[in-house]
């Protein structure tokens, strides 16, 4: 799947595909509260109000840069809860390079945040050693979530994920860590919006007059645009990642702004009373 925003091309490469089975992540979309949103039927929900989501990267090329905006499970991983995201062999590497897309040829992975879904690509399984996946790209990770995910990783998943998907980039020197309101390039700039993790960014990019909005895990799903209180079980601060939906959704609702999640697909975000709903890209 692909879009346009002026001089800048986005590819979604998908890992993985659901339908329902979304409890453990977002408990309050029940399939009742989800057919109550009759606007997220059919592109976001099913029918019984089951809820359509992926795993995927977002590849993104400027004129001057191919980007890869968070990088899924990986294969190989250990030691995560979600039982099938432990040694996953999945095609995603070929799906990539099919798409045009060969890793050699990425210059910089992104990472909106440090959770175990977003940064299991960026190493991968060489020798019984975890080396970085992209070997000619720069990994640009925010400043606060590295810190946070290095101090305050104390439950063996989370020291997993750090271990076997970030520390290695680092020790590889192929780190570059940012403040969380930075400009990567012309065209993109970071967006504070923590409350998902502590250091969560959101990914700007402008090109010849059009604007689109890589929203990462602010919301896991588009339910969360007229819910803005459904934290999902993974914030950190469920205050503050409502707030951050709240203000993140007002700056960009109706304008002709084309928005990716994290998980869920394009569209574009309308106010709705005192929330918001979600539109699919046409
Ligand atoms: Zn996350």
């Amino acid at each position: 799947m692909q879009w346009k925003i002026g001089k800048v091309k986005i590819t979604k490469v998908v890992e993985l595909e659901t339908i329902g089975s979304t409890r453990f992540i977002l408990p309050l979309a029940t399939n009742d509260e989800i057919q109550k949103l009759p606007w997220l039927i059919p592109h976001f929900a099913t029918q019984e109000g089951r809820l359509k989501m992926s795993i995927h990267a977002l590849v993104v090329e400027t004129p001057s840069r191919r980007i890869v905006v968070d990088t899924g499970l990986g294969n190989d991983k250990q030691g995560r809860n979600v039982p099938t995201w432990n040694s996953r062999n999945s095609p995603f590497l070929e799906t990539m390079t099919a798409a045009g897309f060969p890793p050699d040829s990425i210059d910089t992975v992104l990472c909106t945040h440090l959770h175990v879904d977003h940064v299991g690509w960026n190493t991968r399984l060489a020798d019984g050693k975890w080396v970085p996946t992209f070997a000619n790209a720069r990994y640009v990770f925010g400043k606060t979530e590295y810190e946070h995910w290095r101090d305050h990783s104390e439950t063996p998943d989370k020291v997993a994920v750090f271990n076997d998907s970030v520390q290695p980039i680092v020790d590889a020197d192929k780190a570059e860590l940012i403040a969380s309101d930075a400009r990567l390039c012309d065209e993109i700039a970071m967006i504070p919006t923590p409350g998902h993790s502590p250091g969560h960014m959101s990914i700007h990019i402008q090109s010849d007059g059009e604007e689109g909005l890589l929203t990462g895990d602010v919301a896991h799903h588009p339910c969360q645009m007229a819910h803005l209180d459904w934290s999902s079980t993974a914030d950190s601060d469920p205050v503050r990642s409502t707030a951050a939906r709240r203000e993140l959704f007002s700056r960009f609702a109706d304008r002709p702004v084309l928005v990716i999640g994290g998980h869920y697909n394009a569209g574009h975000i309308k106010r709705d009373g005192d929330a918001f709903k979600f539109i699919a890209w046409a």
